[in-house]
Order: C-alpha cells, then structure tokens, then sequence
C-alpha cells in the first residue's frame, strides 16, 4: 500500500496577516510560541496556576505511555474557577449567559446568579444521594440548566454525562448502561423548529425496562407539555431549587478526579465513552480559549453555536468560557428558526463580538443567500472561528467577507472528543491566516505528520496526524475499556497518539487536515484525500455542499464517487447529465485527471451525523450497494432512501 496520501490540489494562495490595530491589543503575542518551545511543562504549569487551586501540584506530568497524569498532587474544584472565583473577585455582576430561548423568550443570567444556582442544585443532587464518583446523565437542550447541571456535578465531583437532546431512547439507554448511571437530568421538552419536542417522554422509554441503576430523575419545566410522572422517581426542578440552600462549599478534589463522560458523534462507527479529568482538562479549555478567540473578558461578547451535548458545548460554551468569566448567548432552537436570519439577529441584539460554528452552518448560510446575513448589523464581530470539519477554502472566504464584514479573523481549529480541547489553530493576533488550514500547532502541543511506518513525511506529502507528546486535555481512557483505549489510539505507534485523521504540510510546515484516515480513498495507488476534492467541487459556483468517498472498483481498485447538493438557481437551470459532466470536468482540471470522479450523483441531501458531519461510510456502503451498517447517530434516516433512489 501506498504508505502516503498524495496532494493534488495546491490551495496555497492568499494570506492574511492580522491588523496593526488587531495585534496591538491582541491577548497574546508571538513570544507565547518562543515560552512554550523552551520549556514545554513549565509553560502548562504556568497556564494551570491561572486557575485558583485549593491545593498546589508540585509535580506537572507522570507519562506512563498511554496513560497521563497532570498536576497530579494538586487539588482544585472546577466548579469553583467556574463561578465562585470570580464573584470573589468582584465580578459578580457580569453577565454570564444572555439566554434566549427559540420562542423569542429571554435570560440574564449573572455570573452571581449562576453560583447561587450551581450551588443549590448541588445540594438537591446530594440530597439525592449523588455523591463524587457517582454518574449523572443529563439529557438537557440548550438552557441554563444545562450548564448549571454540568457545574453542579463538577462541584460535587459526579461524573456527568451529558446525552444530545436529539437522540433516542436507545441511544440514551445505551449511554445510561454503559456509564452505569444513578441519576438522570432532563426537561419535559424543548422548543424546536417552531414545536415543543417532548424529552422527559425519551427518558420515560429509556428507563421502562429493567436492568438499570437510576433511581432519580430530576425534571426542568420548559416545554409545558403532557408528561407521564413515576412517584418516587420523579422531581420538578424548579420544586427541588425552591427548597434548596444556597449554601454551598466547593469541596477540594483531586486533579485527576474524573469530570465527565463523553460519547464521540459517531461518524465512523459505534460511539465511545471517553473520559476526561479536571485540573489538565480546564488548564486547557481555559488557555485556549482565551488564546484563540483572543477574549477580552470584561469587553467581548462570545457565541458558541454548538450543542452543550457534543465536545465544543463542554469546552466552549461550559468550562473554556466560564473558567475565564466570559459573557457568552446560549440559544435553545434551530438557526433557521422562525426564518433564516436567526442568528444574525442574535449577532445585532447582543453585540457579539466572537462567534464560533461549524463548516457545515456555514454552507448552509451560503446556500440561503447573502441577504439574510447583510440584513442585520454585524460590525461587533471581530473574532470569527470554526469547527468539527475541514473548512473548505470557499466557505472560509465567504464567511470572512459575508460574516466578518471582510475583516474578521477565521480561527479554523482542529481538535477532537479525545482531546479535549484545541489543538491546532491560529492565533488571531499573530498568524498570518490561510483559507483552508488550521495551520499551527497551539503553543505546548506538538503534532507531527508521519507515514504507515511512523516516519515523518516530508512537507507536501500526505500522511496521518500524531500527538508526539501528552497534552493536558487528553483523554485519559474510554469509559470500562481500556484496552480499547489502547487499540484506538496508541497501538499504532507506541507512545504517540494516532488521532485518525489524514493532514500534510505545506512548505510553510502549516497543517492541512485531509479528512478521516478510514475515508482515504486509494485510486490506482494513489491515495486521495476527501477533503481536497470536496473543496474543488465546492469551489465550482453550482456546488452548494459535496461529499466524497472511494467505491471500489475493478480497473483502478477504487474509484472517487461523489454526492453534490446543487445550489437552487442550478438545480432547475441544467439537466442532471449535464452538471454531472460539468462537475467530472471541473475537478479533472482543478486538481488532475487521477482525481475525476468516476460518478457524480446529484442528490438533494447528505446524510449526516447529529452534529452536522457527513457520514461517508454510509455513503460507501450506498455506492456499493451494500446494507448499511449502524445508522443510529444519523440525523435524519429519509436521507439515505433519498440518496438510495436517486442511485438506481
Ligand atoms: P467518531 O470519532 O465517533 O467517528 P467524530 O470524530 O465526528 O466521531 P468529534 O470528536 O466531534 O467526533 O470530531 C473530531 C473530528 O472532526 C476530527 O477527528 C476531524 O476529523 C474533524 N475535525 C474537527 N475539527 C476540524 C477542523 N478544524 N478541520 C478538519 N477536521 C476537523
Ligand atoms: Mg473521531
């Protein structure tokens, strides 16, 4: 087998360097690189000390490969540097969350308030007998109580859980089981695309056979619909809170306590429980945080899109931005809900100044059109950034000039469920920016590009993506498996973390991410990455969004297959043939005749996981007419019948 993946189309083009003014009153500055290179540890130390600490750790890093301990000896209470720290340093009255729900209903909620919440509710969940260790799994949709939920485990030190409101009873059930659950946190419903989608009803499902350990459920008040009740099982929140103390003391606990349990989205198979700790996990949430989005805490306004149920809403909307007292939106609904210029209407009525999302968002703005964006006022927007898939260069030029007024910076940040936090990413203030490429190792982190055997490729070759050293955010097993822990991710190459992701570097050593190793396509010996010839078909003015796999074949052992959502104004203007030979010709021009994809479907949709991400092994499996495999983390299942008759 080849041992790289080629590189065909170039992308190198232009930079963007920041502003005079941008780095003047940047948060940091080119010599964080210089303090990180020269002594690694001491440079994590220093960031942990920003947090307030009940007991100092003299001891940074125990590297037992695979298995790290950081801060090891020190004690601190994630909840506290969340909330306490900073009402104590006189910032009670910030606020924390600007809430507002999909309805249009809206929260103020102070960085006091949300102490005062935390701290009651860890009563009630002690008083349920939930203690440190224990496990909680919340099932909440974007309220305050979801994060007041997730606080108020890490401040008694229960492991929390949190399962996407969108999943299903048996995904939920698995997800209960397979942590061993005692308590569950949920809402009776929430408002989605202009319904109430009812939530208490999937826990009820969830919990109707026997076989588990939950014996509380402590429900949030929100959609007002029809809920069955179990006596003795079943609590209102808002019932519990009124009887609670707000007294409350945030008890020591050790860094490696575990914080929280995290199912991966599952794009690539069945999900897998990692598990994260507290005092390396919030060093680097924080840092990075504050580092990458440039925040200026008592100024800046700060929106993060995701879901608190996936990895971004634990690191950027929870711990990240509440470790450093940032003033952040939560919203409870969908994007285009009650029409398409939600979110820039949330831009202009809160004055966000950093706004966080995903590639796939971001197509689907541009495919609804400009004018939805441009007709609210954006000027606040300075810091812009991005997400969970290979940006395509497209896409990021769109959004710098549609979105960021054409002059925000775009942070494209790699990371994953498994590490925590960022990994790779620009600094707004130093890093002259390249449409495309996440480009830089953080400062403290090193990565490496390395071929089947583990040798470093040469710059502009292809090869797979290695975490050369532990970093404080690292996963520290998967849940009740660790030797799972080890096949996945250091069997490969020792005491290097293999994340499973296809990047090169370009001749200025910045990093592009290829997509999934498992995704690389192999067409006459030549390995293809997804990510490139995607962002040629969508660099072509009818593409609205396309997806890339490799389907086997007899002549060059695999062929690239691609699925193309045409933009509307295309859809109708030209017959299927014709885009399907304007599209094959395009990308044989683009990037070379061994990329042409053999077929060119156009389809009206994508499958994709929950969090937005295509899920190319489904596509795969279509391409080959083969039976597909687990489908339960797919978001809208009349996808693949749509794709599967438009196939024959
Ligand atoms: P599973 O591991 O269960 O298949 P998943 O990998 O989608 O699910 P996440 O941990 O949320 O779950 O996603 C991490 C992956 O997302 C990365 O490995 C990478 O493939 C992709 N990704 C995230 N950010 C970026 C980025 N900025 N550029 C390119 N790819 C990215
Ligand atoms: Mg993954």
């Amino acid at each position: 087998m080849a041992e790289h993946i080629d590189h065909l189309l170039t992308g190198e083009g232009r930079t963007f360097p920041p502003s005079e003014a941008f780095r003047a009153d940047a948060v940091v500055d080119e010599r964080i690189y210089d303090e990180a290179r020269a002594d690694r540890l001491g440079f994590w130390a220093d960031r942990a000390r920003e947090l307030h600490w009940h007991r100092d750790f003299t001891e940074v890093l125990d590297w037992q490969p695979p298995h790290a301990r950081w801060f090891g000896d020190g004690q601190l209470n994630v909840a506290y540097n969340c909330l306490d720290r900073h009402v104590e340093a006189g910032n009670g009255d910030r606020v924390a969350l600007h809430w507002e729900g999909e309805p249009g209903d809206r929260r103020t909620i102070t960085y006091a308030e949300l102490t005062d919440e935390v701290r009651r509710l860890a009563n009630v969940l002690e008083s349920h007998g939930v203690g440190a260790g224990d496990r909680v799994a919340i099932y909440l949709p974007m309220l305050p109580e979801a994060v007041a939920a997730m606080l108020a485990c890490a401040r008694i030190g229960a492991i929390h859980s949190v399962v996407f409101g969108g999943f299903s009873a048996s995904n939920l059930r698995m997800r209960i089981d397979d942590a061993r659950a005692t308590f569950v946190i949920t809402a009776d419903g929430t408002w989605r695309k202009g319904k109430v989608l009812p939530l208490k009803p999937v826990v009820d499902e969830a919990l109707a056979a026997d076989g588990h350990d939950v014996s509380g459920v402590l429900v949030v008040r929100r959609g007002e619909n029809e809920i069955e009740w179990v006596e003795g099982r079943d609590r209102w929140y808002h019932e519990a809170m009124a009887d609670a103390s707000a007294e409350h003391e945030a008890p020591a606990l050790d860094a490696e306590h575990p914080l929280f349990i995290l199912y991966t989205s599952g794009s690539t198979g069945k999900p897998k429980g990692i598990l994260h700790t507290s005092g390396g996990y919030l060093t680097q949430a924080a840092f990075t945080h504050r580092a990458v989005f440039d925040l200026h805490p008592e100024t800046d306004v700060y929106w993060c899109t995701a879901d608190v149920g996936w990895i971004t809403g634990h690191s950027y909307v929870v711990y990240g931005p509440l470790a450093n007292g940032a003033t952040q939106v939560l919203y409870e609904g969908t994007m285009d809900t009650p029409g398409p210029g939600r979110p820039w209407e949330l831009i202009e009525r809160y004055g966000v100044t950093i706004f966080y999302t995903a590639p796939t968002a971001i197509r689907t703005f541009m495919k609804l059109g400009r004018q939805h964006v441009q007709s609210s006022d954006l000027s606040s927007l300075r810091v812009l950034g991005t997400v969970g898939e290979p940006i395509n260069p497209e896409a990021w030029l769109w959004y710098r000039e549609v979105v960021g007024s054409g002059i925000a910076p775009i942070v494209d940040t790699w990371w994953q469920t498994e590490t925590g936090a960022m990994m790779i990413a620009p600094l707004p203030g130093v890093t002259a920016l390249k449409p495309g490429s996440a480009q830089v190792p953080l400062p403290g982190i090193a990565i490496d590009v390395v071929d089947d055997a583990g040798t470093v490729v040469a710059d502009g070759e292809g090869g797979l993506l290695v975490v050369t050293e532990p970093w404080p955010s690292m996963l520290r097993t998967i849940w009740g498996d660790d030797d799972r822990y080890r096949e996945t991710y250091w069997e490969r190459f020792g005491d290097r973390y293999f994340a499973g992701d296809g990047a090169r570097r370009d001749a200025d050593g910045d990093i592009w991410l290829l997509g999934r190793v498992d995704d690389v396509m192999n067409v006459s010996g030549h390995r293809l990455s997804t990510a490139e010839i995607e962002s040629s078909l969508v660099g072509h003015e009818s593409t609205a969004e396309a997806a890339v796999v490799g389907a086997s074949d007899e002549t060059t052992g695999q062929a690239v297959v691609a699925f193309v959502i045409l933009k509307s104004r295309f859809a109708d203007a030209q017959s299927l043939e014709e885009s399907e030979r304007t599209l094959r010709a395009h990308v044989a021009s683009d990037i070379g005749p061994i990329a042409r994809p053999r077929q060119v479907f156009i389809v009206p949709d994508l499958p994709k996981t929950r969090s937005g991400k295509i899920m190319r092994r489904l596509l795969r499996d279509l391409a080959e007419g083969r039976d597909l495999g687990d489908t339960t983390t797919l978001a809208d299942q009349g996808v693949v019948e749509a794709i599967r008759s438009q196939l024959r």
